[in-house]
């Protein structure tokens, strides 16, 4: 640390991304990425796009909204673009929370809240999901406070209902509720449609996962106009040209692929249930998951140890070290061929320990 880093940044405790080896010789089942590459149409959107480089991107991101709008049954004043969904996250709670509007999540999810709260300034407080690692919608039925859950949780994997989310936006319109749907895309069932009947409802996206372009950068914010508009003060005081041009026509392109897409998340969801039943015969304690993870512990070594062991046999998973999921280990689903191995490496580890 300098001696000018500023009074506000000195305790500043920032996020920990998971780790991004330079090799190549790691089974990466540690972030969440996808396996598959992007569609060959994207990659020739965000070639195409590379020759006009010298030129700003459209802070509007028009045509791209247009087409969100399109595939979503929205109106693209209904949208807002950001550099991944963590930029839309952020911009989120700078516009919806502050010392009057406090923030509350639950206490086992993504690490990224506290920290965006605070570099904002903003106060928190972190409700204790249950045993199961489990929502209880009935703690969020609170006034005066803004509320972020991410559906499915992550690292969890657990999904609300629909009616629960549309429970918790109705109970008090004067605060916003912010639905991050990451994880929307593998089994679980999108808040976007209550964005037409609640004025308070946020729900943020991303093309990270189920549209593989985590190194593209792009994620979204959907909400009525009122809400986007409030977003975009955020995002206009700060970085008008959030999204770059390469990342805009990617993004654009894969929206007319959602076959290709869907078709991947369907072989995700397949090997993410195969992946889950052959861990429980192993003995782990698997969390049901709708999202491309699977949260787990096994009966037969601790979460740290095992995280070790697999890396050491090339294979990085993620481990959390808090003291409620210490315990765990993160793994990222991906095709069947690194499943097996996973599988594999796993079993022998267990042997080895024996
Ligand atoms: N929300 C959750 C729950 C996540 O796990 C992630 C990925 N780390 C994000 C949001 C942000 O993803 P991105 O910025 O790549 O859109």
């Amino acid at each position: 640390m300098s001696e000018y880093l500023s009074k506000s940044c000195k305790n500043l405790t920032p996020y920990v991304p998971g780790e991004q080896p330079r090799e190549r010789k790691y089974l990466k089942l540690n972030t969440n990425e996808s396996p598959f590459p992007p569609s060959p149409s994207v990659i020739e959107a965000a070639a195409d796009a590379a020759r006009n480089l010298n030129l700003y991107s459209d802070p509007e991101c028009l045509s791209l909204r247009e087409k969100m709008a399109a595939r979503y049954g929205i109106g693209p004043e209904n949208v807002v673009m950001g550099n991944g969904s963590d930029e839309i996250l952020y911009f989120a709670f700078k516009a919806f929370a502050d010392a009057d509007r406090p923030l509350v999540f639950p206490d086992v999810t993504y690490g990224f809240y506290p920290v965006f709260a605070d570099v904002n300034g903003i106060p928190y407080e972190e409700i204790p999901v249950g045993p199961d690692f489990e929502i209880d919608p009935d703690d969020y039925l609170v006034k005066g406070k803004t509320v972020v859950i991410a559906n499915p949780n992550a690292p969890t994997g657990r999904f609300l209902p629909l009616c629960e989310i549309e429970r918790i936006a109705a109970f008090d319109p004067e605060r916003v509720v912010i639905i991050d749907e990451a994880y929307v895309d593998f089994g679980g069932e999108s808040a976007v449609r209550l964005t037409k009947k609640y004025k308070n409802l946020f729900v943020t996206g991303t093309f990270s996962k189920s549209r593989s372009l985590a190194g593209g950068r792009l994620g979204f914010g959907i909400a009525c106009k009122e809400l986007i508009e409030d977003v975009n003060t955020v995002r206009f005081s700060f970085n008008p040209y959030n999204v770059n041009s390469m990342t805009a026509a990617a993004g654009a392109a894969a929206l007319s692929d959602d076959g290709y897409y869907a078709k991947n998340c369907r072989m995700i969801m397949e090997n993410r249930e195969y992946t889950a039943e052959k861990l429980e015969k192993l003995g782990f304690r698997v969390i049901p998951s709708k999202t491309n993870f699977l949260f787990v512990e096994s009966n037969a070594v601790d979460g740290l140890t095992l995280y070790r062991e697999l890396k050491k046999r090339k294979i990085l998973v993620r481990h959390f070290t808090s003291p409620r999921t210490a315990n765990f280990n993160r793994i990222t689903v991906g095709t069947l061929r690194q499943m097996e191995i996973l599988l594999e490496t796993v079993r022998k580890i267990l042997e080895e320990l024996k």
